[in-house]
């Protein structure tokens, strides 16, 4: 008997538990006419300013926008040099070279995938603008001392909060900490709309004005351009969908930490097989909103194919560290070693993971997995 087929993540679930309330906001855009800046986005934007304790929001079109737009803002650009990880999601290293200044990568904490905070400032120079930390699958880079840092050298902190929206630090969360962060509302992440969509926030409210500005083609007021700018807008449909699915979104992190709860039980032991083999670490104070759940393991090549076998879909991120992808290797490649982003990137591998996730196809994704790992070591 074959199981039945596990999607990667589930979001036709999501919409069935979710259709009254989504088709209906989305029907009273239609009827409503306003497509474009409708009241649903500065709703959107109360709301999540508020659910992530953050003074104000900007609904704007893609994750990528969220994080160029900040930059763009802060007048970084040519000449200037910005530090970030060197594993992520290609985005942040390219709206970094998108506002003209330089990537510079510094290597990742092995534990945690995120940036490593002992290896930051031997990477500031004069020409350091800013630092942009990635928290990486769900879990807040380790912020306080980043802010530390760029306090101490008088730098900006823009977080990439695009597979971390809603995680939890300390008594904070995810996109209030820094001078601005950039999420992403791409279907897959873990609050996502139906196309592309993202958000910035920020607490300091010239910053606010200077962003807005450039969301709008660089405009005060209409068809008045002081500045470049991009068409950096949400359109409203999507801000209707956002509300409805935000309604339900504390309640998919619990369940999503269930999830994890499970995988990473089931898998004690594991490492006696394979001795690279490791569940996620979350670092006390943080709660991960879990983007993905990630392993690691010896042979993924042979893992991924057992696990593919059992009809069980596995995905990797990132296979190659961002300076070594091929533009990058020749424009920006890394100034400095970076062996554990490397590492990761031959080694990491993604599970399925949604809140929707029942016991019998968790319970699938289990053995699929324990089965992948005894193979994946012959
Ligand atoms: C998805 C993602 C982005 C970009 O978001 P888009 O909405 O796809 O533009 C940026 N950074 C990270 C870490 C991401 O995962």
């Amino acid at each position: 008997m074959s199981s039945p087929s596990i999607p990667f993540i589930d979001l036709k679930s999501q919409y069935t538990a979710l259709k009254a309330n989504i088709d209906a906001r989305i029907q009273k855009v239609l009827d409503s006419g306003a497509y474009i800046n409708g009241p649903e986005v500065a709703e959107l934007e109360q709301k999540l300013a508020a659910h992530t304790g953050s003074k104000f929001c900007l609904a704007v079109a893609s994750g990528t926008d969220a994080l160029l737009i900040p930059m763009m803002a802060l007048g970084i650009g040519p000449g200037d040099e910005v530090i970030t990880t060197a594993f992520s999601f290609i985005a942040t290293a390219e709206t970094i070279v998108l506002s003209g200044a330089k990537p510079v990568y510094v290597d990742i904490d092995k534990k945690t995938f995120n940036i490593d905070i002992t290896k930051i400032e031997a990477a500031i120079t004069k020409k350091t603008k800013a630092i942009v930390p990635v928290s990486l699958y769900g879990q807040v880079a380790d912020l306080e001392e980043i802010n530390a840092i760029a306090k101490k050298h008088n730098l900006f902190v823009i977080e990439d909060t695009a597979q971390s929206y809603g995680a939890g630090y300390k008594d904070k969360k995810s996109g209030a900490l820094t001078t601005a962060a950039g999420t992403s509302f791409y279907p897959a992440k873990p609050l996502g709309c139906y196309g592309d969509g993202g958000a910035i926030f920020t607490n300091d409210e010239k910053l606010l004005k200077v962003m807005k500005e450039i969301r709008e083609h660089g405009s005060e007021k209409r068809y008045y351009h002081t500045r470049i700018g991009v068409n950096g807008r949400l359109d409203t449909i999507q801000c209707a969908i956002l509300l409805a699915k935000l309604e339900r979104y504390d309640w998919e992190v619990i369940q999503r930490n269930r999830v994890a709860t499970k995988f990473t039980e089931a898998f004690t032991g594991l490492n006696k097989i394979d001795p690279q083999f490791s569940t996620p670490f979350v670092r006390p104070g943080n709660t991960s909103v879990w983007a993905q759940y990630t392993l690691t393991l010896t042979n993924r090549e042979a893992f991924q194919k057992k696990m593919t076998e059992l009809n069980v879909p596995t995905t990797v991120h990132y296979p190659l560290a961002m300076p070594d992808q091929p533009w990058y290797k020749e424009n920006t490649p890394a100034q400095v070693a970076i062996p554990n982003s490397q590492w990761a990137a031959d080694h990491v591998i993604s599970l399925p993971m949604f809140p929707d996730m029942t016991d019998a196809q968790q319970d699938v994704i289990i053995d699929a997995v324990k089965k992948a790992v005894e193979f994946s070591m012959k």
